[in-house]
C-alpha cells in the first residue's frame, strides 16, 4: 500500500490509497508506452495485449459471464451514465432514494422508491413497484438500479433477493458496486445481475479508470457513448455514413486509458489471489471497534437505514450533536492528522433523511445539517480507529 507516514486515512470510501501492485504494473509497462489498437509496432502490440488482458482480468474479478462486455470508463459515474444512455427507448428505471447521486441522476424515466428500513422492506417495495410498472407497461424494458453497499451507512443491500424479484417481472438489474467491490468478492453470474459499475480509485487503483460490465445486446444496439476513432469500423464520405463497431470498442472511442486499465487489473488480480475471507474478518473487527468506540461518546449518533446489526462494510457515518461537521473534520485533520469525510456524501436525499432520523432517535432538538464519515480499508489499523475515537472524545 502506498501512503504518507503520519497521516491517518479514514476516508477509503472516497478514494482508497494505491496498492503497490498497481504502481508496479504501471512501472513495468511504461517503457513500452505505445498506442492501443492503432499500431503494428512491437510497443503498440504489447500495449494492445495488455489492455485486452486487463479487460479479461476485470471481468473475471466480478464473475462476468463469457459473453459480457467489460467497457473501460473513467469511473462509476461514467459507467452508469453510459448505461443510462444505452437503455432502449421507453425503458423504465426503478431505483431507491438511498442511492448515491451517480445512481440517482443519470436515469431519465425513473421511479424512485422510498428508502426502506430493512432489506426485507427493500424487496417488498421493489415487488410492489414492479407489479405496478408491469400493469402500466407490460412489455417495455425495465431496469432496477441499486447499490451493492451504501456509501453513507456501509450497509449491504440485498442484491441477490432484489434480482430474484426483478427476474420475476422480466426486469434487468444494474448494481452500483463502487463501494461493494473494494470490500467483498462479487460474482455477477451468481448474483444473477445484468450490469455492474465500479471505480478503480476506490479499489486501490489510480484515478481515471473504472468499468461497466454486463450484457452486450442493449449496448450494441445503442448509439456510441462517445463518437470518434476506435468506435467505427468504417466511415464513408457522406455525413451519416458510419458503421459503428459492436463490442466494448463501440463505447470507447478515442485513445483509451491504458495505464489506468492495467493498474486496475493488477489490483483485481492481487485481491483475487488474497485470502478475502481473512480480509473480511479483519475489516469486520475494525468496524466493530469503530462502531463500539463511537457509541461510547456522548452526542455522537450513527446514521443507519437498516437495523443496527444489518451486515455492512467498513463505512460509518455519524453526526455530532451541536457541532458543525466541517469544523469537526477540520479539527481531526489539524490537531490529529486524521482524514475523514464530511458533508452529505453525494447522497443528499438519503443523508438528510438519516440525519433527521438519528436526531429523533437520540431526542436531539435539531438535526445537524451534515454528517461525518469514517471509512476503513486494507491499510487501516486498530491504532487508527483508536486515534479517531480518542480525538472525538477529547472534543
Ligand atoms: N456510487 C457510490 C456508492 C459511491 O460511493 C460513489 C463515490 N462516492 C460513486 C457511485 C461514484 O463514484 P465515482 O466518483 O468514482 O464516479
Amino acid at each position: 500500500m502506498l501512503g504518507v507516514p503520519g497521516q491517518i486515512n479514514l476516508d477509503y470510501a472516497a478514494t482508497a490509497p494505491c496498492l503497490k501492485a498497481a504502481a508496479d504494473a504501471v512501472t513495468e509497462l511504461l517503457p513500452w508506452y505505445g498506442s492501443v489498437h492503432r499500431g503494428a509496432g512491437a510497443l503498440s502490440q504489447r500495449c494492445t495485449l495488455a489492455y485486452e488482458r486487463a479487460r479479461q482480468t476485470v471481468g473475471d474479478f466480478v464473475g462476468a459471464r463469457a459473453d459480457d462486455y467489460v467497457i473501460f470508463t473513467r469511473n462509476t459515474t461514467d459507467a452508469l451514465n453510459l448505461l443510462a444512455a444505452a437503455l432502449p427507448e421507453g425503458t423504465t428505471v426503478v431505483t431507491f432514494a438511498g442511492e448515491h447521486h451517480a445512481n440517482l441522476l443519470p436515469w431519465h424515466r425513473a421511479v424512485r422508491l422510498p428508502v426502506p428500513d430493512s432489506a426485507g422492506a427493500a424487496v417488498r417495495y421493489l415487488a410492489a413497484a414492479l407489479a405496478q410498472v408491469r400493469r402500466d407497461s407490460p412489455d417495455s424494458p425495465v431496469l432496477v438500479a441499486v447499490t451493492g453497499a451504501s456509501n453513507v451507512t456501509g450497509e449491504l443491500w440485498p442484491v441477490r433477493e432484489l434480482a430474484v424479484i426483478a427476474r420475476r417481472f422480466g426486469a434487468r438489474v444494474a448494481v452500483d458496486a463502487a463501494q461493494l467491490a473494494p470490500h467483498t468478492p462479487i460474482d455477477l453470474t451468481e448474483l444473477d445481475v445484468d450490469y455492474l459499475a465500479l471505480s478503480g480509485h476506490k479499489l486501490y487503483a489510480p484515478f481515471g479508470a473504472g468499468a461497466l460490465i454486463g450484457r452486450g445486446d442493449w449496448l450494441d444496439a445503442a448509439e456510441p457513448y462517445l463518437a470518434g476513432g476506435g468506435a467505427t469500423s468504417g466511415v464513408g464520405d457522406a455525413t451519416h455514413d458510419v458503421r459503428w463497431n459492436t463490442g466494448p470498442a463501440r463505447h470507447e472511442a478515442g485513445t483509451p486509458n491504458l495505464l489506468g486499465a492495467v493498474a486496475l487489473a493488477a489490483v483485481c488480480a492481487t485481491l483475487e489471489a488474497a485470502d478475502r475471507d481473512a480480509l473480511h474478518r479483519r475489516e469486520q473487527l475494525l468496524l466493530a471497534r469503530l462502531r463500539a468506540g463511537l457509541s461510547t461518546i456522548p452526542g455522537v449518533a450513527e446514521l443507519r437505514t437498516f437495523e443496527p446489526a444489518a451486515p455492512r462494510i467498513g463505512v460509518v457515518s455519524f453526526a455530532v450533536q451541536g457541532r458543525d461537521s466541517a469544523e469537526v473534520a477540520g479539527y481531526l485533520a489539524r490537531e490529529h492528522g486524521i482524514g475523514v469525510r464530511d458533508g452529505l456524501f453525494c447522497a443528499h436525499p438519503l443523508a438528510r433523511r438519516l440525519l433527521r432520523e438519528a436526531a429523533d432517535r437520540n431526542r436531539w432538538t435539531a438535526a445537524p445539517g451534515t454528517a461525518l464519515r469514517a471509512s476503513i480499508g486494507l491499510g487501516t489499523t486498530e491504532a487508527d480507529i483508536d486515534a479517531l475515537i480518542t480525538a472525538l472524545a477529547a472534543l
